[in-house]
């Protein structure tokens, strides 16, 4: 059980990882999910971890990290695009909740990472405000073909890159917390064929001690 409230961003990591693994191998706990965890925390919550990923119906985040009430604040757009209330939301968990954790989950065959591919490939544009989302996905694939990548894995993993990079240049409130060693922030890409989740970047987490992805 964690001690969301006296955790380090490492131990938030891997619990966070630890979950994934239960998940992965078939033998979830489901913790946190019955009548007397729902009365333990109905007065307060003290989630160890801002979870901010893609909106894919199959990146269910506490299904795949094995977890249960009060554990993650989620947040989740198509393409984990990240606009004011996105990032507000995110210093909420920060700062008000105290999250040790703040982790951005991308996922390969990601749609709104596809949809922008082909919208930059062919000079195309999407319509009403799917157009948004794809114009904040457009600075990772560009960065993602000056760079010469053509796999589908490498365009995640630059999105991914770049999101965590934007929260923390938008985010002066999570980079201060960063810097002061209260939070990490971790990038994952989460593969939906196997139910993995694998290490692209972090800012602020010593992972010498022996976590890995
Ligand atoms: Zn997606």
């Amino acid at each position: 059980m964690i001690d969301a409230l006296n955790a380090t961003p490492q131990e938030a990591f891997e619990t966070l990882l630890a979950g994934n693994r239960r998940f992965v191998t078939g033998y979830p706990e489901h913790p946190n999910q019955d009548a007397a965890r729902r009365t333990e925390i109905a007065p307060a919550q003290s989630p160890f971890a801002v979870l901010f990923g893609c909106s894919d119906s199959r990146l269910a985040a506490e299904i795949i990290f094995d977890r249960g009430l009060g554990d993650l604040f989620v947040v989740r757009t198509a393409g984990h695009v990240a606009g004011p209330e996105v990032l507000g939301s995110i210093e909420y968990g920060v700062g008000v909740l105290g999250t040790p954790l703040v982790v951005v989950l991308g996922h390969d065959a990601c749609g709104a990472v596809a949809a922008t591919r082909a919208a930059v490939a062919d000079g195309t544009t999407a319509g009403g405000y799917v157009r948004d989302v794809v114009e904040k996905v457009t600075p990772s694939v560009l960065a993602a073909r000056a760079a010469g990548h053509t796999e589908d894995a490498e365009f995640v993993a630059e999105h991914i890159r770049h999101t965590v990079d934007l929260l923390l240049d938008r985010s002066r409130a999570l980079a201060e917390a960063v810097e002061e060693g209260r939070v990490a922030v971790v990038g994952l890409s989460y593969r939906l064929a196997d139910g993995t989740a694998h290490l692209v970047t972090t800012r602020g987490l010593d992972l010498s001690a022996g976590a890995a992805a």
